[in-house]
């Protein structure tokens, strides 16, 4: 079977970006399912020459902010279980958030490697984030700008021992 990739982070980090970047056509449509499922989207992603099973945990559009931590704790921990190799996605121009060092937190303990993304990160407004995120304990950000492109190098050079 393909090796599993999950992209996990909060809403509006640039997930879904990514997964259409990677994924493109090739979306496998997966109509309502029970559960956690029922929040991402699969679909096979390519990235210069890897293949790989790709996992977008979807966004809580509709959820009140006291929610929000909870169900995207469920979620990210079901696809970083199934995952051989999670992209923990921030947005770098926003900065590390407190949300975001909360994700972290779940991360360091669940044994799956991590590839922290530094994203939005064209242009100089994002390298006071990217200092941040170096601070995380993840290791070193990858800066990555998936509206661009810009990135995809260090991204493929960063999952391929994992895959
Ligand atoms: P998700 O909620 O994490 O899936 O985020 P989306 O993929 O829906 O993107 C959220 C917003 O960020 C959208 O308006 C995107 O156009 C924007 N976005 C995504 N990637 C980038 C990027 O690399 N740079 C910038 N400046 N904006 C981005
Ligand atoms: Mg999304």
């Amino acid at each position: 079977r393909l090796p599993t990739v999950a992209i996990i982070g909060r809403p509006n980090v640039g997930k879904s970006t990514l997964f259409n970047r990677l994924v493109g056509k090739r979306l496998a449509l997966v109509d309502d399912q029970p559960g956690v499922t029922r929040d991402r989207r699969e679909g096979d992603g390519e990235l210069l020459g890897l293949s790989f099973r790709l996992i977008d945990t979807a966004g809580f559009e509709d959820e009140d902010a006291a929610s929000l931590p909870g169900r995207m704790r469920v979620q990210t921990e079901a696809a970083v279980r199934e995952a051989d190799v999670a992209l923990f996605m921030i947005d770098a121009r926003a900065g590390v958030t407190p949300l975001d060092e909360e994700v972290a937190r779940w991360l360091r303990t669940s044994g799956t490697p991590i590839v922290l993304l530094a994203n939005k990160a064209e242009g100089r407004a994002a390298e006071p984030g990217i200092h941040e995120a170096m601070a995380m304990g993840l290791g070193d950000p990858v800066p990555f700008s998936a509206e661009h492109g810009e990135g995809i190098v260090d991204l493929f050079e960063a999952l391929r021992p994992h895959i």
